[in-house]
């Protein structure tokens, strides 16, 4: 039995912001994700299971062994271990860390663990940027974005594979931790395990009313088009108590508008119940009358109307 003083658990808390557990595998299952198939590459495990996050049929989601990285393949969730931990238990930080602790700790990453692909390591500058332009104007059309909407989030396009570059950034600093790249069958993030779900997309000055909550990135830059203010993307499904404790800060209402399909239509209800009563009132984007699965897939008038007609949860029935 180890005891952790205060002080080394905050330096500890500040210095490494992903502990591992010595048994992953184990951390897992008290966490209640069942392990249900172990694939081997290399020296590391990937533990693939059943996402804690929507509802899986398959074993979408993995964690790795090495790095504790884990990811689900169909909704987007994933981070470090310690998120899987703050979110499966409703922890905090200093409690997640001391639950692992208490597990024993295998390893302690700083804010950039190894890659778990096989992909080279690289340092995410600023400078890399320097390689995309801003994206042309069929590409703005083909999704009703507009280039003013584009620069105020930082969208650019790589020429070569034409695919959208989503800057992820710092929340707090700005500074860059990597990025998103999205094409039409092309879906990756640079550098594989970027801890998104740390930080949202969209300008993280903002500070007003009513926020827009949405999944996908260029759907955050299309609502600002339609000149709706304060439109933030989670990058995914999931969205993790880290990225409300951010919208919570940054608004005084937030209107829900994840997808409007299976995984995002459970998680808006799972984050109505968990952040209501902490006083954070919400509205969820009107999806009646329409097939579109997001934002992105509605036409301008739709999408104006969608937000408009937003409504508390229980006016729905
Ligand atoms: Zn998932």
């Amino acid at each position: 039995m180890t005891t952790t003083s205060r002080t080394d658990l905050w330096e500890n808390l500040t210095a490494f912001s992903n502990p591992i557990p010595s048994d992953v595998a184990g951390a897992m299952q008290a966490l209640g994700v069942d392990v249900l198939k172990e694939v081997s590459a290399g020296d590391s495990t990937e533990y693939l299971a059943r996402c804690p996050a929507h509802a899986d049929r398959k074993a979408s989601f993995s964690v790795n062994s090495v790095t504790g990285l884990h990811h689900c393949f169909a909704c987007g969730y994933g981070g470090p271990f310690i998120q899987l931990v703050e979110d499966a238990l409703g922890y905090a930080r200093v409690e997640a860390f001391q639950w692992i602790a208490r597990r024993g700790v295998f390893r302690l990453f700083d804010d950039e663990p190894p890659a778990a692909s096989a992909e080279p390591e690289e340092r995410v500058t600023e400078a890399a940027l320097a390689l995309f332009e801003p994206p042309p104007a069929a590409a703005l059309e083909s999704r009703g974005l507009t280039a003013t909407a584009c620069a105020a989030y930082g969208v650019l396009w790589k020429p070569e594979s034409k695919h959208w570059i989503l800057p992820i950034r710092d929340p707090d600093t700005g500074e860059l931790w990597g990025w998103q790249e999205k094409g039409k069958r092309f879906f990756r993030n640079w550098p594989a395990g970027v801890f998104k779900s740390r930080t949202l997309f969209g300008d993280l000055t903002w500070r007003g009313k009513a926020a827009l909550l949405l999944e996908s990135p260029l759907d955050a830059v299309r609502a600002h088009a339609l000149g709706i203010e304060g439109a933030f993307a989670s990058f995914g499904a999931h969205v993790s108590e880290a990225q409300m404790r951010l919208l919570k800060t940054r608004c005084t209402t937030l209107v829900l508008g994840l997808d409007n399909d299976p995984a995002g239509l459970t998680s808006r209800d799972r984050l109505y119940a968990r952040w209501r009563p902490r006083g954070l009132p919400m509205r969820f984007l009107d999806y009646s009358g329409t097939a579109a699965k997001d934002l992105g897939d509605m036409s301008e008038e739709a999408a104006r109307s969608a937000y408009a007609c937003a409504h508390y949860p229980w006016r729905r029935r």
